[in-house]
């Protein structure tokens, strides 16, 4: 039971034909939540899911539920799926590929006629991407509780459209509480957005967790002065230090294997470039996948402040946001390495480098990802891109670990 395997043409087709909408000049798809694509996407979605005699129900966020029954319909089901909204101007597998792969699961029991003992349910969340709608995992993180319904009614877009209201508008806002129904597992399946697999040649990426991560402002204040009549010595220059503190966060960074730092905003006052600054902001993005080597990478860079406070800097350091490393459950884990070494693809294990609903899922029901190689790494980009071979494999691994976890009969 734990070899069969889905239609790879079949499931490259539904790909290609559901890119059709929000389809861009260039090869992206811009389907952002809840609007009008996003709508044609999910209806689109809602079709196949019934010509597969799912039941499908919509709960207050707008997040799609299409069930296979088991032979035992007590129990919790075995939940699968990810998200069909994209960025502006997004790729057509992002998200996507877990929730038409999960599709291509459900057509596969289908055509196979297989039963499984726990009903098996496919979900498309809600705005996943948080481009329109900030924060990014909005229904996957009020189905976890890190968000509150009371949230979601104070958010609104950049023309200020309640998402509350572009909800109504698309008809997606269904009577289920959200988080009312319950799960035995989730897995999701995703394409990487990184190189790592590509450049190791392996077909899947066994996902464990995903890192830690620290989100910083700094603030740099020296003393402006002129270009040209101050020397060197006599400067307190603020772009020095944060210059210095900077290549620390590099060199932390790549010190120890895993570790991230991106330094993504900068910005020197006065902004004369014949003044000496004397301020400078920056944002700085820390990541490790371990909680200990991000705190111990986070001391390193506090003991570089203090000595440019010697100096005669003033350095301040707020960190706006945090976020502990995830550990997925460790049986589902397990079964998606033993499903993809019993279908002979090749694979690593693999820390999730970017956020997904499965990492808010995980909070509250045993979850697993697995991960399909995309070219260069490249997503949230037209030219985000995967093979047919990949796409298979990946939704091979999503049938056999939804199957074992089911209990096929
Ligand atoms: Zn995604």
């Amino acid at each position: 039971m734990d070899n069969i395997e889905v239609n790879g043409n079949q499931l490259w087709d539904t790909l290609m034909a559901h890119a059709e909408i929000g389809k861009l000049d260039n090869g992206g798809i811009c389907r952002e939540a809840l609007t009008d694509t996003d709508r044609q996407g999910r209806d689109l979605f809602i079709r196949w899911c019934r010509e597969e005699n799912l039941d499908v129900g919509i709960d207050a966020l707008g997040t799609i539920y299409a069930t296979r029954p088991g032979t035992d319909n007590a129990l919790e089901p075995v939940a699968m799926g990810s998200h069909l909204d994209t960025q502006p101007t997004g790729g057509k597998f992002d998200g996507i590929l877990g929730v038409l792969g999960g599709l291509e699961v459900i057509r596969t029991l289908n055509r196979e006629g297989i039963r499984t003992r726990r009903p098996v349910t496919l979900i498309n969340w809600t705005n996943e991407e948080g481009s329109r709608f900030q924060p990014s995992m909005l229904a996957s993180g009020v189905y976890a509780g890190v968000l509150t319904m009371s949230d979601v009614a104070g958010i609104s877009d950049a023309d200020g459209i309640r998402f509350t209201d572009a909800l109504a508008a698309i008809s997606y806002r269904g009577d289920e509480p959200v988080g009312a129904r319950k799960f035995h597992s989730y897995t999701e399946l995703h394409i990487e957005q990184g190189p790592v697999l590509e450049n190791e040649g392996v077909s899947v990426g066994v996902v464990t967790g995903a890192q830690a991560m620290s989100w910083n402002r700094f603030t740099v204040n020296g003393r402006a002065s002129h270009a040209g009549t101050t020397p060197m010595p006599s400067r307190l220059d603020a772009m020095a230090a944060a210059n210095r503190i900077i290549s620390t966060c590099y060199a932390l960074a790549g010190s120890v294997d895993g570790g991230c730092a991106t330094i993504g905003v900068i910005r020197a006052e006065p902004c004369s470039h014949n003044t000496i600054p004397h301020t400078v902001h920056f944002t700085v993005d820390m990541r490790h996948p371990d909680d200990g080597e991000l705190e111990r990478m986070l001391a390193d860079l506090e003991t570089v402040m203090a000595s440019e406070r010697t100096r005669g800097f003033g350095v301040h350091r707020e960190e706006f946001a945090t976020a502990p490393a995830v550990h997925f459950d460790e049986t589902c884990v397990r079964t998606v390495r033993e499903i993809t070494e019993a279908l002979g693809y090749s694979f690593r294990e693999i820390v999730s480098g970017a956020g997904h609903d499965a990492v808010y899922i995980s909070r509250v029901c045993p979850t697993a990802m697995i991960f399909t190689p995309c070219k260069d790494g490249i997503s949230h980009n037209p030219l985000e891109s995967i093979t047919l071979a990949e796409a298979k494999a990946g939704a091979d691994v999503l049938l056999g670990t939804v199957l074992r976890l089911a209990g096929a009969e």
